[in-house]
């Protein structure tokens, strides 16, 4: 067990205001790995002043230099990738080699993604008789969700830095051990001091108080949909820029020409990876229904495969959360074809891979967020009712078209209500925008859309 000490302000750590602490656990097996200290209202201050303070420097440094301190910034996060993946290991739960080639893997070619653009991008432009300036928004508060720890971070932080912003990072309260880390790393690549400022402590406690501090520009929200709209509310009320990054309900939609088996196999392995916990999970398949009942064999097969393999979920909370909708969904008359409410081990946060046959649009499990590894397979009569069942949710984050050809898939994921599409199986692309429809959220990030959320537009008239 360690006992970190200390909050990332103005380019040192420094002993953090209070004193309390947030306990650190391995959802594994449940031991106290290490402790972090609980902001305070007063660390937010202290950080949000430091990042003021280096704002006038950083947003006047050429960007072909933020550019080197970003490339800098994925050498050392790539030098450090064992260390980082060991540690997302070991506080969320997931699997070593998921956490080397995602947790740890992403970050890296989103850091170095961010390098390239600030070199590159246009930030001053000629329109007809006008010069547009893009700068940086200012001060960045940035709050974080637990289950892509690093990847989230990034996902700000990169583009922000990018933009000339300096930024206040609250990381969630499962997760801080790589967040810290990141902060070592971003003092390792020479990025100025107070450029970046790391705060760990409470959602409700440092998390407002950050979304709250009148001399934050911009919050960029990542999480649940309750405290989205709560952030929401707060920064629209202060009249400062929000980004949200929600929930979502995203639907795997089998085509009748699709290749059955592999469209439910990868459909399988992309809602149990992460052990479910992923905002963009397909964890609606839509099938015909004379395909029907061999899907549900395939998925029930694919994921009885899994066992514990997946890894435990983030905590305790969650661990019920997901058991409490598996139960909801036998209650609601679906059924369970793989997996069901019972752990497969004792000690740990462990939940089995599960699986939904004879699901409806209304159900709960078909409408509600579950965010573990439960996958819901419901029946589709033709196009139109797929895709009516698709949209027919309040989320809109992603979703899966398969078909014989590419066209038709295309077709069909033209007419989805949501932010990204993965046809036949598509690969991440960390350069396409990703971000939600609808209560998924608002605003977008990664590439040159996300770069933009941190900037705004000066226009000079000639
Ligand atoms: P959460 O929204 O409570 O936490 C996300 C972040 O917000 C954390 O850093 C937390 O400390 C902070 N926070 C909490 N309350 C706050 C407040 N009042 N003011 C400011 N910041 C606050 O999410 P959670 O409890 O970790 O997870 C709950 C559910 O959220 C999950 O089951 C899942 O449905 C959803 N979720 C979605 C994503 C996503 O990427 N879209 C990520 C994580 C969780």
């Amino acid at each position: 067990m360690k006992a970190h000490d200390g909050m990332y302000i103005d380019g040192t750590w420094r002993p953090a205001a209070g004193t309390g602490v947030i306990e650190v656990v391995n959802p594994a097996d449940e031991e106290v790995i290490a402790t972090v200290p609980a902001g305070t209202v007063e660390d937010v201050d202290a950080a949000v002043r430091a990042a003021r303070a280096a704002l006038p420097a950083w947003a006047a440094t050429p960007p072909a230099e933020r550019a080197a301190r970003l490339t800098a910034l994925r050498d050392v996060l790539l030098a450090r990738q064992d260390e980082i993946a060991r540690t997302v290991t070991a506080e969320l739960g997931s699997p070593l080699k998921l956490s080397q080639a995602v947790h740890a893997g992403v970050p890296v070619a989103v850091a170095g993604s961010y390098a390239e653009l600030a070199a590159g991008y246009a930030f001053e432009e000629r329109v007809g008789n006008s010069t547009v300036l893009h700068e940086p928004v200012g001060v960045v508060g940035a709050i974080t969700p637990w289950n892509y720890p690093l990847h989230q971070i990034v996902a700000k932080t990169a583009p922000a830095l990018a933009a000339g912003c300096t930024l206040v990072v609250k990381p969630a309260e499962d997760t801080p051990l790589v967040a810290r880390l990141f902060a070592d790393a971003v003092h390792e690549a020479g990025i100025p001091a107070g450029v970046f400022n790391l705060v760990t402590g409470l959602g409700p406690v440092a998390g407002q108080a950050l979304a709250e501090h009148p001399d934050v520009d911009l919050v960029s929200f990542t999480g649940s949909t309750a405290v989205g709209r709560r952030i929401g509310a707060i920064a629209t009320g202060m009249v400062k820029r929000v980004a949200l990054e929600l929930g979502g309900k995203s639907a795997n939609v089998i085509l009748p020409s699709a290749d059955l088996a592999r469209a439910v196999n990868v459909g399988v392995a992309n809602v149990m990876s992460n052990s479910g916990q992923t905002c963009s999970a397909w964890t609606r398949m839509l099938v015909h229904r004379d395909r029907y009942d061999e899907a549900v064999e395939l998925a029930a097969a694919a994921a009885d495969k899994y066992g514990d393999r997946i890894g435990p979920v983030v905590n305790a909370r969650q661990r019920d959360r997901v058991r409490g909708y598996i139960e909801k969904g036998t209650a609601e008359g679906a059924r369970i074809v793989a997996g069901g409410p019972d752990a497969p081990r004792e000690k740990g946060y462990w939940v089995s891979p599960t699986v939904f046959a004879d699901v409806t649009p209304e159900m709960t499990i078909a409408q509600e967020e579950i965010f573990g590894p439960v996958l819901s397979v419901l029946r589709y009569d033709d196009e139109d009712d797929a895709l009516r069942i698709a949209n027919g949710t309040v989320y809109g984050l992603a979703g899966a078209v398969w078909a014989g050809d590419e066209a038709e898939a295309v077709a069909f994921a033209r007419r989805m209500d949501t932010g990204q599409v993965d046809i036949n199986g598509g690969r991440f692309n960390p350069l396409a925008p990703f971000g939600g429809y609808k209560q998924s959220g608002v605003g977008r990030e990664l590439g040159a859309h996300g770069l933009a959320e941190y900037l705004q537009t000066k226009s000079f008239q000639f």
